[in-house]
């Protein structure tokens, strides 16, 4: 490992991207039950935003932000049996990937299979596995279903409409600018509203006829949910798995009578992913489909790890297209 800097971006007060500060690290030796890996790919996801400026707690401090990555690794502890030195791996969570070299529980790991590069596979350990769960397990979409999706052309938005595609829903996504609207298409949806520009529920009752959605995907909170509940069928179902302009402050469960006695979850991809039978049977189900060509990864930009601030204005100013990984 000496050959290996042990550097990383450490957040000492929550703040602007300008936080974070590139650190010297002291990994040491992975303890019973771990692996240190040297990173070659760190996923950059929205998520990161909320820890570093503070919208959500830190688990300690200072904080290493990051919960996607992919690697070598270099030395395993006592009783890991499933991974030896120069396996190529990647996993999501625990936080904390923003860094050259780490060590991680050995049952949070996925062995990468050949295939796959590391920085599709650091693009897709949280982002893909969400697109996973959300499809088959949170709502899971059947032929047929009409499906909306915001943030259409983001890094999980560019998956989910490849994934709908395969399971033969109807699929409308929205994004913020002509140029996502086309990324949106070349992707899988059937049919993609730019909402900064159009009125989506208007859109979506046109292109359902009145009918509306069996489920709503909403990453974007604050702006969008009011109108994605007007964007269901009775009884149809309204998926908040984030909040990219910010959190829903005002929500009542009056709303979901009014709306024609609707369903309403906040889910978390590590409630999906807690067992290790659920994350390797997850897992399985995304590198089969992207090592097939089912499903292509978009990596959209490619930045140095020490720049992550740079990724982190990109992403919150609506900036980025598809996937942000950082590079060791
Ligand atoms: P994205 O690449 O989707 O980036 C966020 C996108 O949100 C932007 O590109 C932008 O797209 C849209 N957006 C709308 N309004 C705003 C705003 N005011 N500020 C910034 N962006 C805005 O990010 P990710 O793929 O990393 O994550 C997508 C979402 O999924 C996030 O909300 C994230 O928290 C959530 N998530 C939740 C998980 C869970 O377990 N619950 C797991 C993984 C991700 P446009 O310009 O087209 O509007």
């Amino acid at each position: 490992m000496s050959d290996t800097a042990d550097m990383g971006m450490v957040v000492r007060a929550a703040g602007a991207p300008e936080a974070m500060e590139w650190s010297a690290l002291d990994t040491g030796a992975p303890g019973s039950g771990e692996v240190r890996l040297v990173q070659r790919a760190i996923g950059v996801n929205f998520i990161d935003t909320y820890f570093r400026s503070g919208l959500y707690p830190w688990p300690s401090t200072p904080l290493i932000p990051g919960a996607e990555a992919a690697g070598v690794v270099a030395d395993v502890g006592e009783g890991v049996t499933e991974f030896k030195a120069g396996d190529r791996v990647a996993y999501t969570l625990p936080l904390g990937a923003y860094r050259t070299q780490r060590v991680v529980p050995a049952e949070r790991l996925i062995s990468l299979p050949d295939a796959i590069a590391f920085d599709v596979a650091a693009s897709v350990m949280l982002k893909g596995l969400t697109a996973q769960f959300l499809l088959t397990a949170c709502y899971p979409v059947k032929a047929g279903d009409t499906v909306l999706v915001h943030a259409a052309a983001g890094g999980v938005g560019l998956l989910l409409g490849q994934w709908l595609r395969i399971l033969g829903a109807r699929s409308i996504g929205t994004a913020g600018s002509p140029e996502k609207v086309a990324m949106a298409k070349a992707n899988g949806y059937d049919h993609v509203i730019d909402y900064r520009a159009e009125d989506f529920v208007a859109r979506v009752k046109e292109i359902t006829g009145a009918k509306g959605c069996d489920v709503v995907y909403d990453s974007v909170g604050k702006d969008t949910w009011r109108g994605s509940l007007k964007s269901l069928r009775p009884l149809g179902m309204f998926v908040h798995f984030g909040q990219s302009s910010g959190m829903i402050a005002d929500f009542k469960f009056s709303e979901l009578a009014s709306g024609g006695s609707l369903f309403a979850t906040r889910p978390m991809l590590f409630d999906y992913i807690k067992s290790r039978a659920d994350l390797t049977a997850r897992a399985a189900d995304l590198f089969g489909r992207l090592a097939s060509g089912e499903i292509k990864a978009h990596v959209g930009q490619r930045v140095a790890l020490q720049d992550a601030a740079t990724a982190h204005r990109a992403l919150e100013s609506r900036r980025t297209m598809g996937a942000t990984v950082l590079l060791p």
